[in-house]
């Protein structure tokens, strides 16, 4: 089987879902482009909890997971089946520090992106939690014993946000604040160069990255799926967007 790519994808605001803009058309194309995975494990900002988890239930429900937006966005149903199967083997690969939960479904940093990728809801997806007590560089570990999933031809997508600080955002903005655009250019040049290391030690990036990243949900997902990929492979890099100010859509496939 060939070794999968792996994916990290900006999902931003939860609009972008019955919005249908530039940004869920790529994701859409990205998708067609991709081998048909097996199952997806998914590495949503949403799932911030201590200590590391996946989902093992065979039909996960759909979580709507935020507040005051249209009412359509809290009709949507996801029904792809949960992979328990992928959970257990999970669970064994890193012995005993991951919890197997049997009751939480997806939230919307999984199925605002999937259901534009895989809208027949037929590939079956696991989520993994951010595990919120760990270090950057944990993160980044955690996301290297995920590397021999892909030969199984599962798709690890983290999804996040590069930049992200709702303090801050500004509805009416269609562009990123300066310093937003300062550190998503910072990740951007780590990634397409392979130096990964960077990204683990995006504090040194200096007063940017501390409005960017106020709390690491929405970034460590990306920290997952770098640890998966190699430095060496090639890197593309779509939706590239900083939107409301202080969010980045910006977006990478690696393999
Ligand atoms: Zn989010």
């Amino acid at each position: 089987m060939t070794k999968m790519p792996v994916l990290f994808v900006g999902h931003g605001s939860p609009m972008n879902v019955i919005e249908n803009n530039r940004f869920t058309e790529s994701w859409k194309a990205v998708a067609a482009d991709l081998p048909r995975p097996k199952a997806v494990l998914c590495v949503s900002a949403h799932w911030f909890d201590r200590g590391l988890a996946v989902t093992g239930t065979e039909n996960p429900e759909t979580i709507h997971d935020f507040w005051g937006f249209p009412p359509e966005l809290y009709e949507i149903n996801y029904p792809a089946p949960g992979d328990p199967e992928l959970a257990r083997s999970l669970a064994g690969a890193f012995g005993g520090h991951l919890r197997v939960d049997r009751h939480r479904g997806l939230d919307h940093g999984a199925w605002s992106v999937l259901s534009f990728m895989y809208p027949e809801a037929d590939v079956p997806v696991c989520q993994l939690s951010v595990d919120a007590s760990f270090t950057p560089r944990q993160s980044y570990l955690a996301g290297q014993s995920l590397t021999p999933l892909r030969e199984e031809g599962v798709l690890i997508l983290g999804s996040g946000d590069v930049v992200h600080n709702l303090a801050l955002a500004d509805w009416d903005m269609s562009y990123g604040y300066d310093w937003a655009d300062e550190f998503d250019n910072y990740i951007k040049e780590a990634v397409l160069k392979g130096r990964f290391e960077a990204a683990v030690d995006y504090a040194k990036a200096g007063p940017a990255a501390a409005r960017a990243v106020p709390m690491r949900d929405h970034f460590d997902p990306l920290l997952y799926v770098l640890g998966a990929a190699d430095g060496g492979e090639p890197v593309s890099v779509f939706n590239e967007a900083r939107i409301m100010g202080s969010l980045s859509m910006t977006s990478f496939q690696i393999g």
